[in-house]
């Protein structure tokens, strides 16, 4: 039967958060008994602390090829893609429209849905639709944008699916109607190439515990002389554009992550990626009525989500458990509740297949003997769910006919 107990953890779930890199630790640790010091001081003792700040914000620019001057720290992810946003509204108060997505993390979609009922049904939030591949409509993201939207907020790639965006040409776009561009970048950021002086984009969010840095930090990106109204008001910490004392520790430990990274993409993208092939190939080889769920090229390297139609997502992840595979359903935000993820909704997948879907996401420090020891185990696991589910003897039964 498919209950085992085991020490052995199998980490598949890297967009739900990362291990923080032993590097990325050892750099952080002198930073909380010894140098403990306030930045803003003006003794030397603090002093010195600013300076490893100033090292890590050169670190974070390099990575995205952005200058260190227009890199803020904020406390995550969420608080970097709310400070774009409100920020915008703000400094473009005469301008009443939003342009988003549907298949926005919940930290750009549950802001962009409240600022209707937030700014007393003053504005108007478009969300673009995407096809049965996860991909937006270019040609309805055209014709949405008109004189009265303020920004659009599009994310790089998608958490749940890893599909990319278009961002290049969806930032161009905005660009040359005068609209300001904001990209959650939070999963794109580190595993592809990004280069600031290429893309148009006036906001760019990353959140630190997404690339092997802590929970808890996070950047946000403004091209320089784009108009800004900070979210946080306080001391003139980061110019004056975010109050609040810095997180030190993990802002140092975050410079040191996006260096990493950095050094490790091509690894990303050649044997992360090809683990990532052999286990989505896997499965769906041996595994009837299963599913893809995105674009098969335009994705990220790391990410897999497939449906296993007839099974209930929760009950798989719950026997993964077992086996110390860690892995999700949907995201990690709508598991939980029983509605399938506003993503798969989104892109129309069958109601049979949105509930049995598994994201697996890995990251460099995953093995072959990981790909081989899910292998190894899912398809039988799923077998022995099917066993019991009377929806599935009733399509089997049907076809048998
Ligand atoms: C994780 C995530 C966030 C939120 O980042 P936090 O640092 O956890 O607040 C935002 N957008 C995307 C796409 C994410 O994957």
């Amino acid at each position: 039967m498919i209950s085992e107990k085991t020490d052995r953890i199998v980490y598949m779930d890297n967009n739900a958060t990362t291990r923080v890199a032993p590097e990325v630790v050892e750099e952080m640790l002198p930073f909380f008994a010894e140098y403990y010091g306030n930045p803003s001081s003006m003794h030397t003792f603090g002093g010195q602390v600013g300076q490893k700040i100033t090292e890590a914000r050169q670190r974070i620019a390099a990575l995205i090829n952005a200058s260190p001057e227009e890199i803020i720290f904020t406390s995550c992810g969420t608080e970097s893609d709310s400070t774009a946003i409100l920020s915008a509204v703000q400094s473009l108060s005469d301008k009443r429209h939003i342009v988003t997505t549907r298949v926005e993390h919940p930290a750009v979609k549950n802001l962009c849905e409240s600022l209707y009922s937030i700014s007393g049904h003053k504005h108007k939030v478009t969300q673009i639709p995407v096809d049965k591949y996860g991909m937006l409509d270019l040609e309805k993201y055209r014709d949405s944008l008109t004189d009265e939207t303020a920004i659009v907020s599009v994310m790089w790639a998608n958490n749940e699916t890893g599909v990319i965006f278009p961002i290049k040409k969806m930032a161009a776009m905005a660009r040359e109607r005068g609209i300001l561009f904001h990209t959650d970048a939070v999963q794109a950021v580190g595993k592809i190439p990004i280069d600031m002086t290429e893309v148009p984009v006036d906001f760019l969010s990353i959140s630190g515990h997404k690339l092997h840095a802590p929970k808890g930090v996070g950047v946000l990106y403004v091209r320089k002389g784009t108009r800004f109204v900070p979210f946080l008001f306080g001391g003139h910490q980061e110019q004056g554009r975010r109050g609040g004392t810095e997180n030190v520790a993990s802002i140092i430990g975050m410079g040191r992550a996006c260096e990493l990274v950095a050094a490790r993409m091509d690894d990303e993208n050649t044997r992360v990626k090809a683990l990532r092939d052999r286990l989505e190939e896997g499965l769906l080889q041996a595994v009837p009525r299963a599913i893809l769920n995105g674009h098969k090229t335009e994705r990220l390297p790391n990410t897999s989500n497939v449906s296993f139609e007839f099974v209930e997502g929760e009950s798989i992840l719950l026997h993964l458990d077992r086996f110390g595979v860690c892995a999700s359903s949907g995201s990690a935000c709508t598991s939980g509740s029983l509605e399938p993820s506003h993503v798969l909704r989104a892109m129309g997948v069958p109601f049979t297949a949105a509930h049995g879907s598994i994201r697996f996401s890995l990251s460099v420090y995953n093995t072959d003997q990981d790909v081989d020891y899910v292998l190894e185990h899912l398809p039988k696991i799923i077998s022995d769910l099917r066993a019991m589910s009377p929806f599935w003897q009733e399509t089997v039964t049907e076809k048998a006919e």
